[in-house]
């Protein structure tokens, strides 16, 4: 039996592509599309040729997340062309072959891997810098073929993201045993939502349920501070809203030799960004997720 031929077309349609990079989760909600999106964005906003392909067939958000909605994807002499949030970034996802969003993507294993070999044999990226693939949640046939598919060219590493709690850190150490069983480098781990930071405006005062009234108790309190101590007015607030008695993410990579790559906020405004499918980097309102973010890209 001879060599597969769809790996030598897709060894063909890599050969044009530098760095390919996975984003990983054990479970899912945890951040993952959001920090590829804004991974990507970053990479753009450095110049970088990007490509960002999304293979989270059942779930896919990355068309929303970059503004790309509704859009579908144009086949033209050279392939399929990614669509383009950006001159030099370019996407490709199911969501965007699928015309309506509410549609249920209901495949096996057999058929998303098809699906998988489709983009990398059909779209025509042109000149990448980086490609990032957007990987569902988990390690199960998504992550299997595409590693597969890519293996031959090499993939620089999986970059895994998490949320704090145990629950989705057990997942993580999963992943991480999926990627040495794959031979596939881990990159580090990303903790997002690690502390809830909020700007101290009227908005986020408590106020009565029954009457939309700012309660007693946080008129006097706001009163006592703009008395005591106006300067604390507009400051941001900071509370742990995950359970990290077991030590968070960043044990967890001490404990396995793994690099741990910082943490992410769980920041309001990065949620509205990516509802809104804008880069957190040049939103304003982003105080605080975004140059947790940058630091972490820049240090990769
Ligand atoms: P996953 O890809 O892991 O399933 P998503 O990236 O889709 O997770 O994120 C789930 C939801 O949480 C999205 O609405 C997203 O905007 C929001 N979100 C992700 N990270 C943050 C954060 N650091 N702060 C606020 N909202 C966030």
């Amino acid at each position: 039996k001879g060599p597969d031929p769809d790996l030598i077309l897709i060894a063909e349609r890599m050969a044009s592509v530098k760095h390919k990079i996975l984003v990983l989760s054990g479970k899912g909600g945890v951040g993952k599309s959001t920090f590829s999106a804004q991974l990507s964005f970053a990479l753009a906003a450095m110049d970088y040729e990007v490509g960002l392909l999304d293979i989270d067939i059942c779930g896919p958000s990355i068309p929303k997340m970059l503004g790309l909605e509704g859009q579908g994807i144009h086949k033209s002499n050279l392939g399929w062309s990614p669509i383009y949030a950006d001159s030099n970034l370019g996407v490709i996802s199911i969501g965007s072959l699928i015309p309506d969003p509410d549609q249920a993507v209901i495949w096996r294993g057999g058929k998303k891997t098809d699906i998988i070999k489709k983009f990398l044999k059909e779209v025509y990226w042109g000149e990448l810098d980086f490609l990032v693939v957007d990987t569902p949640p988990g390690t199960s046939d998504e992550q299997i073929s595409i590693v597969q598919c890519l293996k031959e060219d090499g993939i620089d590493g999986a970059i895994i993201v998490t949320t704090p709690q145990e629950v989705s850190l057990i997942d993580v150490r999963k992943g991480v045993t999926f990627c040495k069983t794959a031979g596939v480098k881990v990159l580090g781990v990303v903790e997002n939502m690690s502390r809830l930071y909020q700007r101290l405006t009227d908005a986020n005062f408590v106020r009565s349920s029954e009457t939309g009234e700012l309660t007693d108790v946080t008129k006097w309190a706001l009163q006592y501070i703009s008395e005591q101590a106006p300067e604390l007015l507009g400051l941001m607030a900071c509370s742990q809203v995950f359970d990290n008695s077991g030590g968070g993410a960043s044990r967890m990579c001490q404990e396995m030799g793994i690099p741990f790559l910082g943490k992410v906020p769980l920041d309001p405004q990065l949620c509205k960004a990516a509802e809104q499918g804008k880069s957190c980097f040049e939103d304003q309102n982003c105080l605080v997720s975004a140059p947790a973010l940058k630091s972490i890209i820049e240090n990769l």
